[in-house]
C-alpha cells in the first residue's frame, strides 16, 4: 500500500491537506519526499521559532529522552520549576505562577477554569467575554470561546456562559459587561483571522474595564508571543512596558518548537474578597482543582526550556523586529494590486490580499479556492511555504532566525508568483 493508499483509508478527512509530503527539515528548509525543497514562512503555523531540527532543540530532547521521560505530576519536576521561572521572569515579568498543558486549547481550557472558579468566590459570576474573529481552539471551552459560526457549525449545544462582542469596538465592549460578567478573554493579535491586532485603545479600555468591574483580563498568546511579534510578551507589541497586567496568559505553538507543550501563567496579585478561600489569584487553582497527566514532562520542558533559552540567549525578538520591518517595507515597494495592505509585528505578517483582483483571474476561478489559499498554494508550487487566514489573508511566519538573504529569497518568490497572476 502506497503512503497515499494510507492516508486516504485509515487518517480522519477533518483537514484539507495540500499534496505535498515534507520528509526532512534543516533550519528554514523543509524538503518533501520527492526531494523538492521548500523555504518554510508557514513554520508548522508559528511553530518553529528556531526553524527545523536546531541543535539545541535536538540535543535538548535526545539528552532527556535519555535521561528522564515522563513521571507524573505525582512527583516535582526540575525541568518543570525551571521553565516556570523563566517564563515568570523573562516573558511576563510579573510574579505569577505557570500549569504546563500540552496544546493551545487545553492552556485557554485553564484560564476559563480560571475564570469561573473566580465567579464561584466573586457572587456567582460565569460570563466571559470574547471577540469577533478570535481563535482559541477545537475543544469544547476553547472552542465555545472561539467566535466563529463556521468552528461552531453542527456541534451544538456549546459550553454557556459565553458573550461574543465585535473585536476593537470598545463601545461593544462596554455595552456587554453585566452582573454576570467575571472576565475578557482576547488574542493581542488575532493569528486565525489574519494578523489582526487589538488596538491600543481597545486593550487599555478592556484593561480598565477589568479593574474597574473586578473581572479577569486574560491574554491568549498561544500564536503572538516569543518573539513572533517581536516581543517576548505578544501584548506589548501593542502597549510596550507595564502599563497592561494580565490576570492570567495561555503558551503553546512556539514554546515547544513542535513537542507538545502548552502552559498557562497566572498573576500573584491579592483577591480581596470575603468568600475566597485563598488570598492570591495562583492559588485560586489548588491541588485536586486541575491537572493532566502528560503535562510538564522533564522531556517536554526540556525542550521548552531549549527553545526560550535560545530565543533569549540570541536576542531573537530583534531579529524578528528587524527583519519584520525590512520584508514589510520591501513588500510596499511591489506597489502590487493584488495586495491591499500588509500588517505586520515582528515576523508575524498578514498580506491581505485584495480578493476581487486575486479572484478575477481564470485560473482562481477555476481553482474554486479562496483567494488566500489559491495564492498559498501558487506559493508552495514556487517553493514558498506560508499560511491562509481566512479568506484573503496569506501569513507569513518564518522562523525568528532567519537571515536576510532567507527573508529576500521569499520576497522574491513571492514577487514574482504575484506578478504572474497579472
Ligand atoms: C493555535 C491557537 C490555539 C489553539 O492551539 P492548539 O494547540 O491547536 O490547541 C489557541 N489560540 C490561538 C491564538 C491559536 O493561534
Amino acid at each position: 500500500m502506497t503512503h497515499d493508499e494510507q492516508l486516504k483509508q485509515y487518517v480522519l478527512p477533518n483537514y484539507g491537506r495540500y499534496d505535498v509530503w515534507p520528509v526532512r527539515g534543516e533550519g528554514s528548509y523543509v524538503w518533501d519526499r520527492d526531494g523538492k525543497k521548500y523555504l518554510d514562512f508557514a513554520g508548522g503555523v508559528a511553530v518553529c521559532p528556531l526553524g527545523h531540527c536546531h541543535p539545541a532543540v535536538t540535543e535538548a530532547i535526545t539528552k532527556q529522552a535519555s535521561t528522564l521521560i515522563h513521571v507524573s505530576n505525582w512527583y516535582c519536576i526540575d525541568k518543570q520549576a525551571e521553565l516556570a521561572q523563566m517564563l515568570v521572569e523573562n516573558v511576563v515579568g510579573i510574579p505569577g505562577k505557570c500549569f504546563f498543558c500540552n496544546s493551545g486549547a487545553e492552556a485557554n481550557e485553564g484560564l476559563i477554569k480560571l475564570a469561573r472558579k473566580y465567579g464561584h468566590y466573586t457572587g456567582g459570576r460565569f460570563e466571559i467575554i470574547t471577540f469577533s474573529g478570535s481563535f482559541h481552539g477545537r475543544t469544547f471551552g476553547a472552542m465555545t470561546a472561539t467566535a466563529q459560526e463556521k468552528i461552531h457549525g453542527g456541534f451544538g449545544p456549546l459550553v454557556p456562559g459565553f458573550v461574543y462582542v465585535p473585536f476593537n469596538d470598545v463601545e461593544a465592549l462596554k455595552k456587554a459587561v453585566n452582573k454576570n460578567t467575571v472576565a475578557i478573554l482576547l488574542e493581542p493579535i488575532q493569528g486565525e483571522s489574519g494578523v489582526n491586532p487589538a488596538t491600543p485603545e481597545f486593550l487599555r479600555a478592556a484593561a480598565d474595564l477589568c479593574k474597574t468591574n473586578d473581572l479577569l483580563l486574560l491574554l491568549d498568546e498561544v500564536q503572538c508571543s516569543f518573539g513572533r511579534a517581536g516581543e517576548m510578551a505578544g501584548w506589548r507589541a501593542i502597549i510596550p512596558g507595564n502599563e497592561i497586567v494580565p490576570d492570567a496568559v495561555s503558551w503553546a505553538k512556539a514554546i515547544g518548537s513542535g513537542f507538545p507543550l502548552g502552559s498557562f501563567w497566572v498573576n500573584d496579585r491579592s483577591i480581596k474578597h470575603a468568600s475566597a478561600p485563598v488570598e492570591t489569584l495562583s492559588a485560586l487553582l489548588g491541588p485536586g482543582s486541575h491537572g493532566t497527566t502528560y503535562g510538564g514532562s522533564p522531556l517536554a520542558c526540556a525542550v521548552g526550556l531549549a527553545t526560550i533559552g535560545t530565543i533569549l540567549r540570541e536576542d531573537l525578538c530583534a531579529n524578528s523586529r528587524k527583519l519584520g520591518a525590512w520584508i514589510a517595507g520591501e513588500a510596499a515597494k511591489w506597489n502590487s494590486p493584488f495586495i491591499n495592505t500588509i500588517r505586520q509585528f515582528g515576523l508575524f505578517i498578514g498580506f491581505e490580499l485584495n480578493e476581487a483582483a486575486v479572484a478575477a483571474g481564470e485560473e482562481c476561478k477555476a481553482s474554486g479556492r479562496p483567494a488566500s489559499i489559491f495564492v498559498a498554494r501558487k506559493l508552495l508550487d514556487a517553493g514558498l511555504m506560508t499560511v491562509p487566514a481566512g479568506p484573503s489573508v496569506v501569513r507569513w511566519l518564518p522562523p525568528l532566525n532567519i537571515t536576510q538573504s532567507e527573508a529576500a529569497e521569499a520576497l522574491r518568490i513571492m514577487s514574482a508568483v504575484l506578478s504572474a497572476l497579472a
